[in-house]
């Protein structure tokens, strides 16, 4: 076998949404960046993601959101709500002073938008799937391929895998959120809803005047809903979330997906760093995921930008996790805080349930810092 060495000053470890996003915020370093994508082809998933309008700003400066704005449905207003309890909140983009509250966008139209964006401006390879990687000095990455392997080394490497290293930290929630779009007798508008079940949370987002589904429930009800035929499904849809958004008439292929919550080990790594998905995955209940990645994606790149010397050593790297530390574990704790409060059935939780939605909707400060938040990070 013959291996194959090369040298880049960066390689991101991953062309999805993340990666692609800081290979393009990375443009005007004058750095060498390499990205190594595993897929040959562009996702076609459909998977419904709310891009906040902090994203939305940075999407801009990045110059990719004329590619994007197309494809993407300003969300005006949010209701929240519990099937079979008490209590309900209302919020509108007029209370936050910005024109949307966040936009829809389509998982497959992102990543390909993106990464064809960052192929422009630096060295984009698809279908190059990385087998092994190591931090230290230099980080080395690995490729096999029939016969052959390449390895290259960085001076930063960035995993954006989606995945990360094998020591995280995991907590299974025992769910799945199925995704599909789903048809209504209305033409959707600039509403979403978000409905709290006993099973999980059940969010309908409008998307180009049909509605983009994200429903967590138990595994098996899962495979269930996704066997169903279009009318059965639609049926128990229906059922889950009532008559508020009109009757639902046909749906598409479903996916589901399992959720966990997964944050890689804090330590610092020579030359090495974790983003996006890699460093945590959120449950999609507040959906922060990609809001909060590219959070990371902008602190990175200011870092490489401002702080050229000694890039990727240990205390560079150091600084980087100091600096994303708290938005992180807040979003992490915030979300999985929802999950607990909201996906069950127990009693006094359903009265703590109304009691929190009644209070977000009498108390305007209180629901205006946690939007800001959830729109704009922990500078919201
Ligand atoms: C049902 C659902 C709904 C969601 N809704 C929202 C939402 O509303 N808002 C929000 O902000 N977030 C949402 N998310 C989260 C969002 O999808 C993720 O945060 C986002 O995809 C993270 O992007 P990423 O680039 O870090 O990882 P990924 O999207 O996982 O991309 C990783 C990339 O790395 C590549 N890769 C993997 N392994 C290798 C390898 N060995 N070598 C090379 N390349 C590799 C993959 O092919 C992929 O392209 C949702 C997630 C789910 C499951």
């Amino acid at each position: 076998m013959s291996t194959a060495a090369d040298t880049a000053d960066v390689v991101i470890v991953g062309g999805g949404p993340a990666g692609s996003a800081l290979a393009l915020a990375l443009a005007g370093a004058q750095r060498r960046v390499l990205v190594l994508e595993a897929r040959a082809a562009a996702s076609t998933e459909y998977r419904p993601l709310a891009l906040s309008h902090g994203s939305r700003l940075f999407l801009q400066r990045l110059g990719v959101w004329p590619q994007l704005s197309a494809a993407a449905t300003p969300i005006r207003r949010i209701h929240v709500s519990q099937r079979g309890g008490f209590g309900r909140s209302q919020l509108e983009a007029g209370e936050l002073a910005v024109p949307a509250l966040g936009y829809v966008i389509d998982y497959g139209l992102l990543s390909a938008a993106l990464a064809q964006a960052a192929a422009q401006v630096a060295d984009y390879r698809s279908g190059v799937s990385v087998s092994d990687w190591t931090a230290g000095e230099p980080a080395l990455v690995s490729v096999e391929r029939v016969g052959a392997a390449q390895q290259w080394s960085a001076e930063l490497l960035v995993i954006a895998d989606g995945s990360g290293a094998a020591d995280v930290k995991t907590v299974d929630y025992g769910q799945c959120a199925v995704t599909a779009r789903v048809t209504c007798d209305q033409a959707a508008g600039d509403i979403a809803y978000e409905r709290f079940t006993p099973e999980g949370p059940l969010a309908l987002l409008p998307d180009r005047g049909q509605w983009a589904l994200v429903w967590t429930v138990a595994p098996a009800r899962a495979q269930q809903l996704c066997e169903l035929d279009d009318a059965g499904f639609c049926a128990e849809l229906q059922q889950a979330f009532g008559r508020r958004a009109g009757r639902f008439t046909a749906v598409s292929h479903r996916a589901s997906h399992p959720l966990q919550l997964r944050r890689s080990a804090r330590q610092a790594l020579q030359h090495t760093v974790l983003i996006g998905n890699a460093a945590q995955t959120l449950h999609p209940v507040a959906g922060q995921g990609f809001n909060l990645a590219l959070r990371d994606v902008a602190v990175l790149a200011r870092q490489v930008l401002e702080e050229p010397q000694e890039l990727g050593s240990l205390r560079w790297t150091a600084r980087y996790l100091a600096a994303r530390e708290s938005d992180r574990s807040t979003m992490a704790g915030f979300t999985h805080g929802l999950v607990r409060l909201f996906s069950n059935d127990i009693a006094p939780l359903a009265a703590a349930r109304g009691t929190t939605l009644s209070m977000l909707g009498s108390l305007p400060p209180l629901k205006k810092f946690l939007a800001r938040r959830m729109t704009f990070g922990p500078r919201g």
